[in-house]
């Protein structure tokens, strides 16, 4: 049996999985450096209210520019980031670039627009959390109220009280919370009751159908009732078409996001973007 053991030890370091340990290494370091060298780029994506049919916030969304030019997307190094600790530097750098970028914005006369950076579970459950969000909304000059963070029913892995102490903390501070992706994890209405949320976003999983298939439609209505019901604004995110969108607005959903209105784009598109919306005076 011990043999066998061994021998099956043994088998696990084949070539195969050296190189992909090697490659997997080779990228945590270049990802330390990245930080290092501010290869991080924050990317922002608008959120148009449907009554008003007005940008009235960005998601903030980091980006790794490589010195290759490549641009590499989150799902490919936040959970690395996240197994290895680095999440903590990047996440409180990725707050800093969001809040004072809508800081500039506001003083370019944009001033209700609101910025949302997403947390992740290590994040969340750092004991420094609350104290640099509250520093970075001093130094940059931010109002609280319009800065929200998205957080997915993941952060409450380690404990619910706990979780639930930080998020008392952030909103008695005057942040905003949203739970993203909802309807992808499991115990969502649990947490829903639980939480102090001010907004919901319908996992774009759920929106992709709305406008052909019945039940993702009957499930999307569902949310954006209960959240009407519980006073929460409910975002959908990952809208592509018309008929998506015509699909929310018919349901009286508060906010979207995605492509059919824009990509996430470089903080100066952003910028012209906004500034094409500007009414004429
Ligand atoms: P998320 O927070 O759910 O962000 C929404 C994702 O949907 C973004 O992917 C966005 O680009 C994408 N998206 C928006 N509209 C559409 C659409 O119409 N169609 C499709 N197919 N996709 C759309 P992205 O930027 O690749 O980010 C992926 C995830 O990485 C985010 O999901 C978030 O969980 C995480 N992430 C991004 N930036 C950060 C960060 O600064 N910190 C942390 N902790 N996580 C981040
Ligand atoms: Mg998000
Ligand atoms: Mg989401
Ligand atoms: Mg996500």
């Amino acid at each position: 049996r011990a043999k066998d053991e061994g021998r099956n030890n043994i088998k696990l370091f084949t070539p195969a999985m050296n190189a992909k340990v090697m490659r997997r290494m080779e990228l945590e370091a270049n990802l330390r450096k990245a930080l290092e060298r501010e290869e991080f780029e924050v990317f922002y994506q608008p959120k148009v209210e449907l009554r008003s049919d007005k940008v009235v916030g960005v998601e903030a969304l980091v980006r790794w520019r490589r010195p290759d030019s490549v641009v590499v997307s989150p799902d490919e190094f936040i959970p690395i980031c996240e197994e290895t600790g680095l999440i903590l530097p990047l996440g409180k750098w990725v707050l800093e670039q969001a809040c004072s970028r809508a800081k500039y914005w506001h003083d370019m006369g944009f001033d209700g627009l609101n910025v949302s950076v997403n947390l992740s579970p290590r994040q969340f459950q750092d004991n420094h959390l609350v104290d640099h969000v509250g520093e970075i909304l001093a130094q940059t000059g931010l109002a609280p109220h319009c800065l929200e963070l998205e957080i997915t029913e993941g952060v409450v892995m380690h404990s619910v009280d706990e979780a639930i102490e930080t998020m008392n903390r952030l909103s008695s501070m005057g942040v905003r919370l949203s739970l993203d992706d909802f309807g992808r994890g499991y115990s969502s209405l649990y947490y829903l009751k639980r939480f102090p949320m001010s907004s919901l976003k319908i996992d774009r999983s759920f929106v992709a159908d709305i406008a052909t298939d019945p039940d993702d439609a009957s499930i999307v209505n569902t949310i954006i009732s209960m959240s009407r019901s519980l006073n929460l604004q409910v975002v959908a995110e990952g809208v592509e078409t018309k008929e998506q969108l015509d699909f929310l607005r018919s349901k009286r959903c508060d906010q979207m996001q995605g492509y059919y209105f824009s990509r996430p784009l470089p903080a100066r598109e952003l910028t012209e973007l906004l500034e094409g919306l500007r009414p004429a005076v």
